[in-house]
């Protein structure tokens, strides 16, 4: 109640107490609850940022998964690529030791470590990064290279990816300044040859040159929750400094250029070194003058010090992706027939020929999706009318529905 002194009333804005739904007394004023409500957004905008920022690291250090655990969590969903799944764990547990660290103004500054994910289409590049930020505790988005051009272009610039990084974080800045972000198809904004090119590459060098702003550091302008209303809102100013930069590519044809590389290293020498390389094992030997005489510009190059490379999935490994993981694609046509109370199950014949399609598309894992589409397609269609309560899918059945998928014909 208020005392009879400060009188009944709210004492920043002189509401009387029976217009205001609730009046709080204090020693010498009252507030009401209109001002309370207020005051709490005035405080939010001016600490809230902090106050979150505060409190993330404090999750983090909670939470500092180890690279083993990391790991461990990828092998649950990702087959295979062990030497990525490596690379990105280190990167991942070094970028929030980084932040946790980053108050320490006499300590040694850790630099960040981008990574460059190289890998044919269809080998799990985005599927690791994916299942990554479902263990993350800084935000992370995902953005497409090929969308991006140079400011002042039709399209987006390369600034719209710190947007879309400033969207995840629930428009916290501070947050926004330690997550993480992965770029994906790299490659396709690679200049065309090797040489810089003469007139200006809307596509290529400029957005590379406008990336390399973002990796190195610089301050982003970006448009306040909501978008700018008015021109004189102003811009959120977000540091990419210790933005995390995650890039991915099947950079086609990079084989011949590392094959090309070590043949000419290995003139006089070991001029069989080339020779004793299989063709698939041969992006294990991706260095950065690959990616430069790829037409990555060298800067950019020098940004990304952790290169590693994913393995094209042979048999075995399309053979597990089909099967193993927690979500694998078998599992789920399965679980979709269970629901409908049928027993779904695949001869081993038929899952054998189901992947040497896939082997044949050259897709990776991705024509294994395209592949059982096409295969389940009538399965799906008919079995919720059907009597039988087991449906086993056989060789013959493979043969036949996949029989026009492809002019050529599966093994
Ligand atoms: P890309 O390398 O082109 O980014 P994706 O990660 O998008 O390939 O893979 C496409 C799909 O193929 C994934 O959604 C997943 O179902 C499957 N896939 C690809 N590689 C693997 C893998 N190593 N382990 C499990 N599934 C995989």
């Amino acid at each position: 109640m208020a005392s009879k002194k400060t009188g009944s009333f709210c004492s920043f804005c002189g509401k009387p107490k029976d217009e205001a739904t609730m009046l709080i007394s204090g020693i010498e004023a009252n507030i009401c609850d209109a001002c309370v409500e207020q005051a709490s957004k005035i405080v939010e905008v001016e600490f809230g940022n902090t106050v979150k920022g505060k409190k993330q690291a404090g999750d983090l250090q909670l939470n500092l998964l180890k690279p083993h655990d990391i790991k461990q969590h990828l092998d649950e969903y990702v087959i295979g690529q062990d030497q990525a799944k490596k690379v990105l764990a280190v990167a991942i547990y070094n970028h929030y030791k980084r932040i946790l660290n980053s108050e320490d103004k006499d300590e040694v500054e850790i630099e960040k470590s981008n990574v460059l994910l190289v890998g044919e289409t269809g080998t799990g590049k985005t599927l690791l990064v994916r299942t990554l930020a479902k263990i993350l505790k800084v935000p992370f988005c995902i953005a497409d290279a090929t969308v991006l051009t140079e400011a002042g272009y039709v399209g987006e610039d390369v600034e719209s990816v710190i947007s879309r990084l400033y969207q995840a974080s629930d428009y916290d800045a501070d947050a926004t300044q330690r997550g993480i972000v992965y770029i994906d198809e790299i490659d396709k904004i690679a200049r065309k040859g090797d040489n810089p090119s003469i007139s200006r590459d809307v596509s290529g060098e400029g957005v590379q040159q406008g990336l390399l702003k973002l990796l190195e550091g610089t301050i982003a302008n970006i448009a306040p929750e909501g978008g700018r209303k008015h021109p004189d809102q102003k811009f959120v100013k977000i540091d990419t400094r210790n933005i995390l930069f995650i890039c991915g590519g099947a950079f086609n044809g990079i084989e011949k250029l590392i094959a090309k590389r070590l043949n000419n290293s290995s003139i006089g020498f070991n001029s069989t070194k080339k020779d004793r390389i299989k063709d698939s094992d041969l992006i294990e030997q991706i260095a950065p003058s690959d990616l430069k005489s790829f037409g990555l510009i060298p800067e950019i190059i020098g940004r990304m010090p952790m290169i590693t490379f994913l393995q094209p999935l042979d048999r075995e490994a399309l053979q597990n992706i089909l099967v193993k993981p927690k979500n694998a694609l078998l599992k789920q046509y399965i679980k979709l027939m269970e629901l409908e109370g049928i027993k779904l199950s695949f001869d081993k014949k038929a899952i054998d020929l189901i992947i040497s399609k896939a082997v044949e598309f050259k897709l990776g894992a991705r024509g294994l999706r395209t592949i059982c589409e096409k295969l389940m397609l009538d399965v799906m269609y008919d079995a919720p009318s059907m009597k039988e309560k087991e449906i086993t899918i056989t060789a013959d059945m493979v043969v036949s529905k996949l029989a026009d998928l492809d002019s050529t014909k599966a093994a």
